[in-house]
Order: C-alpha cells, then sequence, then structure tokens
C-alpha cells in the first residue's frame, strides 16, 4: 500500500498558519493500538451518555462517529488487497489495520464559527474552537458549515455539541483527558509550533525506516488549505485522507457561495437568452 499524498503546496510542508500561543493536538495515527481509552476518558471528563452499542455490521468498531455524545471517535479501518479478496500487502510495521482517533480539527480559520448567527462558538486564548452551550439556541448552522462532519445537534437538549480541547482542564494547566490517558502516545497535547516540528521528525524517521507513505494532515500543505488555513489538531496518516474519511482539501462551505451564485446567475442569464431567441424565431 502506497498514499499518493496529496499535497497542495509543497512550500507549506510544516507550517501552520497557527497565531501565537496556540495550542492543540498531534495524533499519530502509527501508534494507535484503538483501545478507545482517549473515547472513554473523554465522556468521563465531559460526563457524556454512553452510546447506544450494537454491531453495525461493517467494522468492529461500534461507536461509529463523532456526535453529540462522542466527541472522540477512534476509527477501525481494515485494509483490504486492491481486489478485495483478502488482506492487503502493507509496508513493515503496519497490520491489516489502521486505528485512527479522530477529533474536532480546531481550524484556524473555522468554518462553524464564522456560520455561528449567535456569537455561540467562540475562539479561546489557547487560539482553540468551543461551543458556548448557554448561547448555542440549535438553529444547527454549524452543522453543514464545518468541513469534516464534526458538530452535532443533541437529541435531548437540541443544541449543538463538540470537542472543547478540555478547555477547562487547560484553564487549569492539565493537559485534555484523552491526552492524558493515551498509553501509547498517539495523541500529543501541546504547542502547535513544538508539536508541528515533532510530527516533521516523526514522519521522517517513518519514512527512513520503510514507511514511505506517511505523512502529516492538517499543515497547510496538506489539506490545510482553502480558506482553512491551517489546523490546531493534526495527523500523522499512512493513507490518502479519504481512507480515513477524512476529505483531501477540506474547503470552507462559505467560500463556495459567490461562485455558486455566479454559476447560477450565468446559467439563468443562458436560459434567458436562449428563451427569447426561441420566442423571436417562432
Ligand atoms: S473541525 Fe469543524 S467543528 Fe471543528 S473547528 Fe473546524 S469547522 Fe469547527
Ligand atoms: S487511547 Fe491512544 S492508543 Fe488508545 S485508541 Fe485512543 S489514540 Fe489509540
Amino acid at each position: 500500500m502506497s498514499a499518493s499524498i496529496p499535497l497542495i503546496d509543497k512550500s507549506l510542508v510544516g507550517t501552520t498558519g497557527a497565531r501565537p500561543g496556540a495550542m492543540g493536538y498531534l495524533t499519530d495515527t502509527t501508534l494507535c493500538i484503538g483501545c478507545k481509552a482517549c473515547e472513554v476518558a473523554c465522556k468521563q471528563w465531559n460526563q457524556l451518555p454512553m452510546d447506544n452499542f450494537e454491531w453495525t455490521g461493517h467494522s468492529y468498531d461500534h461507536t461509529k462517529d463523532l456526535g453529540a455524545t462522542t466527541w472522540r471517535h477512534v476509527a477501525f479501518i481494515e485494509q483490504m488487497s486492491s481486489d478485495g479478496d483478502g488482506s492487503a500487502t502493507l509496508p513493515p510495521f503496519q497490520s491489516d489495520w489502521l486505528m485512527m482517533s479522530d477529533i474536532c480539527k480546531h481550524c484556524v480559520k473555522a468554518g462553524c464559527l464564522e456560520a455561528c448567527p449567535t456569537g455561540a462558538i467562540i475562539r479561546t486564548e489557547f487560539d482553540t474552537v468551543v461551543i458556548q452551550q448557554d448561547i448555542c439556541n440549535g438553529c444547527g448552522y454549524c452543522v453543514p458549515s464545518c468541513p469534516f462532519g464534526v458538530p452535532d445537534l443533541s437529541t435531548t437538549d437540541h443544541k449543538a455539541h463538540k470537542c472543547t480541547l478540555c478547555y477547562d482542564r487547560m484553564v487549569d494547566g492539565l493537559e485534555p483527558a484523552c491526552a492524558k490517558a493515551c498509553p501509547t502516545d498517539s495523541i500529543q497535547f501541546g504547542p502547535i509550533d513544538e508539536l508541528m516540528e515533532r510530527a516533521q521528525r516523526r514522519v521522517a524517521d517513518l519514512q527512513a525506516r520503510g514507511i514511505r507513505s506517511a505523512y502529516i494532515y492538517g499543515d497547510r500543505a496538506v489539506g490545510g488549505t482553502y480558506g482553512i488555513e491551517g489546523l490546531n489538531s493534526f495527523f500523522i496518516l499512512t493513507a490518502e485522507p479519504e481512507v480515513y474519511n477524512l476529505p483531501a482539501a477540506p474547503a470552507l462551505p462559505q467560500d463556495q457561495v459567490g461562485p455558486a451564485f455566479l454559476t447560477t446567475l450565468g446559467a439563468a442569464i443562458a436560459l434567458g437568452v436562449a428563451a427569447i431567441a426561441a420566442l423571436r424565431g417562432r
């Protein structure tokens, strides 16, 4: 297996776009063992209810996805051979399973924050993105405005919920619960600049050891352009972003409104001209 790394601009590799003082996560999926300690620690600290455990029929991962009550989600991705018949041939140190602990990306330019009409979604002093529950009115505008499908409306209080990057722990100088609980340091917390340097060293080491497909998802070269300007929660991956259910080139939906309007206007004018020409030709 090899990942054709979707570099958007090679000169941007290792740049983050984060503001001074930004804190965040590096999630190194090559270290994840799929124990889901991070999911449990997140639920415990944030007092989130358990999910309805059921067999999905398509994975051993029974918590399925991020949601209003699942702010960290560990995806189990089974690698198959290209003809779908049996296991894939994999590089050294890799199993047939990719494990990836997904979370809100705390985007440098956040679609959810820009779309929120009540000001409930704020950027904190740590450059993280938090939904203030006492101000959210449950309109749901943030849901389609996130390129990663992160915020979710609760069926109980009907408000939007997502990861807070444990803001309440950070103000007390504590690391977020998921990073604290991770037994393999797959989830690392700290200043963004330090994490990015660490991620670059780790990718170079992985590549030197034969995992040529390793790369950083979330610097501005990969998945951080098109208006988002980088992620304060980035990942080391070994397959294409889509394999992990991540967009290869996430874009702010708001930025598509202008071009979509112009396209519609152009089509309307063309139809009008065609209709006038047809009527004149009668
Ligand atoms: S990943 Fe989605 S919910 Fe998280 S900050 Fe970015 S736009 Fe907002
Ligand atoms: S706690 Fe660490 S190793 Fe366990 S599932 Fe989460 S990221 Fe993976």
